[in-house]
């Protein structure tokens, strides 16, 4: 870490290395995807520093157990708080590292902290013990469900989002009671090494419970290794496979948040202005660098001429560099060609845009229309500012083909009428749908966020964010004898018997 960095001057008077384990051999830098700038330097931690920080993060969960719900509860609102009061600081640092603009940094902040305030509140009434039936059977027994943290959790997260996204894991394994381990990607360390520093300056006595540990893929890769009791891993289905084999070796457990390749379906009575915005501002938005982005769009034939002219205008209106920032790793920029040059030769247009919209740093928006559905640009993540527009006969033709594609997290669906598009949001296969909006469950912290196939498995955010980051523990209590205790040889058998036997009858007519 520079002195000059932002982060330096950031979190804490000591500096963000206060939460950063120490011994790293060698650095490296941040750059700015913007102008190419140096913005810091950080150490590269090896396996060693990791199972260190692992090793610390163990006790730190120890004394964290000790604090209670209302302990914890009262340090993560404090840090809560200070992340929400320091927005500007932290919002600087994330546009300086991904390029996006300030404003975008904000509000991905704003959502961050509200994540971490819903997890906070909510953590003692989703996991604390609770009485549950014990059934006829059992009703001897008093049945009590609870729910144990796992220890240190693991945190690999990508570069889009650097606030929101590992947040989503960070917050909810933290309320949920364990200590984590934060490695972020080295495209944007200093915004990790902010969060961990951040974290120690709201609750100083809660030292090494969020420590960052940075360094390339090989230092997430020592962090799955390291032991640690569960791994929440945000990135690409390629590197997700990579970690769930270093997983396996350990039985370790694995969360993965991957991409997706969104959709958005029109139906002939949807309000087309508003279509038409939110799908701009879910494919351009963030240059398109988002998860949950939308990257396709089903029409109704009798809307879709209009809808992509609509598409069209409001995407050319877009200033990249002022509404939207830079490709932040520049082998996207390759990926986003390919995919619109296979598009084109297959036949699709480009009402707006093309190869030549690639301009790096930048990508200008492009709009494609009529893709071939086996193309690339429909199968595989584009992660750039490019949306295909294609037309389908009837809604039932659009769900077929939003549900063909081998990702499932995301899709959106607009209908003039409510009723029809929550109906067909129930037949999306993504593990979130907007009706009338892009990506609207991702603000609502209630809501239980992840995907299936591609998009990887596990949920993060939500009641399931939480109990994704602790253990179940059932426990009975004998309250009194039953008539046939069926664990014990001192019952009489013909007794016994009789209580199966009633049993089996009760359950071969109900
Ligand atoms: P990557 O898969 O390249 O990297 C993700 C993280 O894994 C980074 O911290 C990376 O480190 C690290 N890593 C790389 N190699 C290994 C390895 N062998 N073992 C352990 N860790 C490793 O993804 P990106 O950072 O490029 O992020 C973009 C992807 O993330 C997109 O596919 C996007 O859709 C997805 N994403 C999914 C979200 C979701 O919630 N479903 C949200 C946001 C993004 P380093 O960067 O230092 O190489």
């Amino acid at each position: 870490m520079t002195a000059e960095s932002p982060s330096a001057q950031g979190p804490t008077a000591q500096g963000p290395a206060a939460q950063s384990p120490a011994g790293a051999s060698s650095v490296f830098a941040v750059r700015s995807p913007a102008t190419g700038q140096v913005v810091s330097e950080h150490p590269v931690h090896g396996a060693e520093e990791v199972a260190a920080a692992v090793a610390r993060g163990r006790r730190a969960a120890a004394a964290w157990a000790g604090l209670g719900w209302s302990g914890r509860k009262q340090r993560l609102l404090a840090w809560k708080r200070s992340l929400a009061r320091r927005m500007d600081e932290l919002a600087s640092l994330v546009a300086e590292e991904t390029g996006k603009p300030v404003h975008d940094a904000r509000a991905e902040v704003l959502l961050a902290v509200v994540h971490l305030d819903w997890a906070a509140r909510n953590a003692r009434r989703v996991l604390k013990v609770r009485r549950v039936p014990s059934g006829p059977l059992s009703a001897h027994q008093r049945a009590l469900l609870g729910y144990r943290p796992l220890g240190v959790i693991g945190v690999i997260g990508p570069w889009n989002y650097p606030v929101y996204t590992p947040m989503g894991s960070i917050g909810y394994a933290l309320a949920a009671g364990n200590a984590v381990v934060f490695k972020p990607s080295e495209l944007t360390a200093g915004v990790g090494e902010f969060l961990a520093a951040s974290f120690a300056d709201a609750a100083p006595d809660c030292a090494d419970l969020l420590q960052c540990v940075t360094g390339p893929g090989e230092t997430g890769q020592a962090l799955a290794a390291a032991g640690v009791d569960k791994v929440a891993f945000t990135g690409s289905p390629g590197t997700a496979r990579k970690v769930a084999a270093v997983c396996a070796g350990s039985l370790t457990p694995l969360l993965a948040e991957c991409g997706g390749k969104d959709a958005v379906l029109v139906d002939a009575d949807a309000d087309l202005g508003a279509a038409a915005d939110a799908v701009v501002w879910g494919a351009m938005a963030n240059a398109g660098q988002t998860c949950a982005g939308v990257e396709r769009v089903y029409a109704v034939e009798s809307v879709h001429e209009e809808l992509c002219e609509r598409i069209v205008r409001a995407a050319r209106e877009l200033a990249p560099g002022t509404q939207y920032g830079p490709m932040t790793l520049s082998g996207q920029l390759d990926v986003v060609d390919r995919h619109m040059k296979e598009a084109l030769a297959g036949g699709a247009r480009a009402p707006l845009g093309g190869p030549e919209s690639v301009r790096p740093p930048y990508v200008h928006p492009v709009v494609l229309v009529d893709v071939p559905e086996d193309s690339p640009a429909m199968t595989e993540e584009t992660f750039g500012p490019v949306v295909a527009v294609n037309r389908v006969r009837d809604l039932d033709e659009a769900v077929t083909r939003a549900n063909a594609s081998a990702y499932g997290l995301g899709a959106a669906v607009f209908s003039g009428s409510r009723a029809r598009g929550l109906a067909v949001a129930q037949r999306l296969d993504s593990g979130a749908v907007a009706v009338n909006s892009v990506l609207g469950f991702a603000a609502v912290p209630s809501l239980p966020f992840g995907g299936t196939g591609e998009s990887g498995y596990g949920r993060i955010h939500g009641e399931e964010g939480l109990r994704a980051f602790a253990v179940p523990r059932s426990v009975t209590v004998r309250r009194f004898a039953p008539y046939a205790d069926l664990t014990s040889f001192a019952t009489a058998r013909e007794r016994a018997e009789r209580a199966v036997e009633l049993g089996r009858r009760i359950h071969a007519r109900i």
